[in-house]
Formats: structure tokens, sequence, C-alpha cells
């Protein structure tokens, strides 16, 4: 048996153990929403669309405004209220797209997107649970002012948690979209893929959206048959991520391939082929021959690849 690779420490996973308590009991007293509001250490974090507004700083940016400064910028949309940060209430504060753009060019102020955010380290880690928990909610928000049921202009309630329809009252809440991504394993064998939105040199986990009336075993089974012809066997869970990009819940998973042959469906991938651990662990250590690479620490694809590297996982 080698001798176990040197990764290096294992990384944090990116938008995860956030260290906001929800407080959602308090969504609907609106007493306890104005203190907060009130508050000295009340902040907000800005959003327009895909764009994190920031103060500028060096090395990291602040990510956090007062909600007089928040106020004070133009194109305000929806305000969510998204809990207690040791104590302090924390906003989610939208602003048009447009806004956020405009902002890019006034000093002082810092716009970015928040795959660069994580993937660079432009804020202190603790602000991406919070910024993720915010830009989802906020884009549900901007993609639901009208009722599907009626059609009428709907009206957000409970802190950002809810929208009421005036018309057929009906209720709606915000959507998260469950995605099952997995490494499919044979022995010391793995199965990448490429999607053709990867950066040139990225392999990664398969993945794809849950349907309704699926188990995340069926899910990981239908995805790894439809993108790489793999049939699997036993699923284990592994752990899952948040992924606001709008609004996924990416639920990591190994699977047991019990099939070889792989038949890629280019509608989807690229690519998809079995690698070797070394291989991978080259891929990991930034030694590929070919400059190989897998996805950045932030993404849990990542995680998934380095427990099975890590001998964490395994369906022997
Ligand atoms: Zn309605």
């Amino acid at each position: 048996m080698s001798p176990r690779p040197d990764l290096g420490p294992k990384p944090t996973l990116g938008y995860t153990d956030s260290r906001i308590a929800r407080a959602a009991e308090k969504r609907t007293d609106e007493a306890a929403l104005r203190v907060f509001a009130q508050d000295p250490r009340a902040a907000a974090y800005v959003i327009g669309g895909e764009h994190i507004v920031m103060k500028q700083g060096a090395p990291l940016n602040d990510p956090l405004f007062t909600l007089a400064q928040a106020r004070a910028l133009e194109g305000a949309t929806e305000t969510v209220f998204l809990g207690l940060m040791d104590g302090a209430p924390r906003f989610g504060f939208g602003v048009t797209p447009a806004t956020a753009e405009a902002l890019k060019e006034r000093d002082g102020f810092h716009v970015r997107d928040l795959r660069s955010i994580a993937v660079q380290g432009l804020v202190a880690p603790e602000h991406l649970a919070p910024i993720a928990e915010a830009k989802a909610v906020l884009h549900w928000h901007a993609r639901h002012r009208f009722c599907s049921n009626c059609g009428a202009a709907t009206q957000p309630v409970q802190a950002g948690w809810r929208r009421d329809c005036p018309q057929c009252r009906g209720q709606h809440f915000p959507r998260t979209d469950p995605v099952v991504i997995m490494l499919a394993v044979d022995g010391d064998n793995c199965l990448l893929g490429r999607s053709p939105r990867f950066m040139q040199s990225m392999w990664s986990c398969l993945a794809g959206f849950v349907e309704p009336g699926e188990s995340i075993e069926d899910a990981v089974h239908r995805e790894t048959k439809e993108e790489a012809g793999i049939t699997c066997g036993r699923v284990v869970y592994f752990r899952s991520q948040p992924w606001p990009f709008p609004t996924s819940l990416m639920i990591g998973c190994h699977a047991e391939a019990i099939t070889r042959e792989v038949v890629v469906d280019r509608d989807e991938l690229e690519d998809a082929r079995w690698f070797s651990k070394d291989e991978v662990i080259a891929m990991l250590q930034g030694r590929h021959p070919q400059g190989l690479t897998t996805p950045p620490p932030v993404a849990i694809a990542y995680h998934i690849i380095r427990a099975w590297i890590d001998g964490e996982i395994g369906f022997d």
C-alpha cells in the first residue's frame, strides 16, 4: 500500500458552518424587528443580483454596511432579516444590479461576484455563509414578484421570508433546488467529467438536479447513467453545501460504480473518463503532467474527491 499523500491541511468548505442564528421566530415579531433595525450593531450585506457590494480594504474587503449606509444607496429592493451573529442583527439588503454596477466606479467600494470573492478570499471566511443566505433569498424575491397561482403582484412579509398574494391569498416561500453531486468509484479509480463551462484544465464530479418524486439515491443513479453511461450500486451520503448560484443545495455523495464502459452524453458534458488515484493525487497537488486540476477547495467537489483519496470512503 502506498503512503498517504501529503495534501496539506483540510480546507473549510465554502458557505457552510454559518455563525448566523436565524431566529426564525422573530420574523413575525414586528416589535423585535424594529429593535433589531435600531441596534447599533445591526449591519447589512448589500447585494445587487450577482454583484456583492463591499467597502474596499486590504487585504480583506468589508462586506458589512450600517443600515443607514445601505439605505443611502439608490435602487433599494427587498430587505431580508438573516438572523443574529453573536447577538448582532444581520440583514440582506437588495439593490438593483444597475446600482451595484454603478458602485464599481465609486471610490471606497469594491464590487465583485460571489464566486470570485470565495475563491480569492476577498472577505473574512465567516461572511461567506450569510452572504450566500442573503444572495439566495434576494434572488428569489427578484424572480417571484408575481403570484404563480393567479398572476397578481405579491408582497414580501415575514422579514423577507415569504411573499403573499393579496388576490388569491396564496403564500409563497423561498425555494431551494436540490442537486446531487457524486463521485462514482470503482476500486482505485474514479469517474470525473468536464462541462464545457469549466475552466480548460478542470475535471470534477458529475452533478444534476434532483427531479420531483425522486430520492437522492435515484437521482445519483439516473444522472451517472445519463451523463456517463455508468450504472451505480450503493450510494453513500457525504455532506452538503448551499450553492447560491442561484439557489441550489449541493448534496455530496460517493457511489459504487458497477459498470466500466463510459458513454458520454455530449449535450451535457464535454468529456468524462476514469482517473486513477495516482492521477487524482497529482491533480490535487498541482503537479499533473497535463496540468489537469480538480475544482478549488471552496467547492464541495474538492472535498468529495479528497475524502476518497484520504481513504474516508470506499466500497471494498
Ligand atoms: Zn395569487
